[in-house]
């Protein structure tokens, strides 16, 4: 049989994370491969067209980004900015045509979610996000006892994703650029975790509480630590907590049936985890952002939709915007 042609992919956003992973990942997938980039420095621009093989006429602008409407060669642009600058990637990709990826948090807002779904929908593409645990085997695994309804009852989950960040400015520290702090950088991930595990159902309730910073100098638009819980009507429950000056890296789900736990959960590579307290065998080098972009591909050749639709990012983002009231108000917010 014929092997079918592979689609192409801009990234919006040539940084730390396009560098260093999807661009590496774009090389190994096999159902799409990099035709494209859109970057406000286009001598870098010109670098990628070098390193990935695609000629300088599709390295764009976020200005000229219009233009990618008339490139064929691309069918999917990948929204690689900062979170506050997304909604604008995805709707001039959704204006040109074309289907889009969106990285994490989706946006700032529930309201910029919704723009973004209604654009795409009206434009007949579809949007995904760069929700890349999705596509580990561990966090397959965890998915699957609850597709199998296995846990046997309520779960009580643990989890953290924090480090200890550089005292220059980032994004990551603008409120404007970033929506939020840790939360929306690293607690995502724990969130997705305990939604996994509850075959993505929504919350009924969150309580939330934000320690007092200890750089309050270096974290003065956004937070430094957050303690969050999540609660479902059948008594799971999830601790959560992300930290942009403590160390944590974690995931534990127990379950009557079950029991899971990762540490470390969120990394790129060399994830460990213990099902029912045995080790299981390392599966280092497997390539989360290939096989993501791959899936992706692969629902829109087959003409199915995304495992991981923007209406899971409206979700994740209005459970967000729910523990940052929890942690403003002191009360229990209900979903
Ligand atoms: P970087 O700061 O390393 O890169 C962001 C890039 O966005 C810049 O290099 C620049 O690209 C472009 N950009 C355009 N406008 C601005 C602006 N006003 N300020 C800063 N950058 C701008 O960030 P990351 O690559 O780490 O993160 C980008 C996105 O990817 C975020 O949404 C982040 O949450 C997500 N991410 C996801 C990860 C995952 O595991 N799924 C891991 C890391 C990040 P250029 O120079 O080409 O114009």
């Amino acid at each position: 049989q014929r092997e079918r042609r592979k689609l192409g992919v801009a990234l919006i956003g040539l940084g730390g994370y396009s560098t260093g992973q999807l661009g590496p990942a774009l090389r190994e997938t096999k159902f799409c491969e990099l035709r494209g980039v859109v970057t406000g420095d286009a001598a870098k621009g010109r670098r990628w067209a070098r390193d990935y093989g695609f000629p300088e006429s599709s390295v764009y602008h976020y200005d000229t980004m219009a233009a990618i409407a008339d490139n064929p060669e691309i069918d999917i642009v990948y929204s690689v900015t900062p979170p506050g600058l997304h909604l604008r990637d995805v709707l001039a990709g959704a204006v040109a045509g074309k289907h889009v990826i969106c990285e994490k948090p989706m946006a700032v807002s529930v309201e910029e979610c919704d723009q973004m779904i209604a654009a795409c929908e009206a434009a007949g593409v579809q949007l995904s996000l760069g929700y890349r645990l999705h596509f580990h085997p561990y966090h397959q695994q965890v998915k699957t006892f609850a597709a199998e309804q296995a846990w046997g009852g309520p779960i009580k989950m643990s989890g953290g994703f924090g480090y200890r960040m550089g005292s220059a400015w980032e994004w990551r520290v603008d409120k404007a650029l970033a929506g939020g702090g840790q939360l929306m950088n690293t607690g995502i991930y724990v969130i997705q975790s305990a939604l996994m595990a509850k075959g993505e159902m929504m919350p009924v309730a969150v309580t939330a509480h934000e320690p007092p910073k200890t750089r309050p100098e270096y974290f003065n638009e956004v937070e430094e630590t957050i303690n969050f819980t999540l609660e479902w009507a059948d008594g799971s429950r999830l601790e959560g907590t992300s930290s942009g000056v403590q160390g944590s890296n974690d995931f534990e789900a127990v379950a009557p049936d079950h029991r899971v736990r990762m540490a470390p959960a969120y990394s790129y590579d060399r994830l460990r985890m213990e099902l029912d307290r045995e080790p299981q065998p390392p599966l280092d080098g497997f390539f989360q952002q290939a096989a993501q972009m791959d899936a992706f591909a692969a629902s829109l050749l087959n003409g199915q939709q995304t495992i991981l639709p923007g209406a899971m990012g409206r979700r994740d983002m209005q459970i967000i915007t729910a523990i940052y009231e929890a942690s403003r108000t002191g009360k229990r917010v209900t979903l």
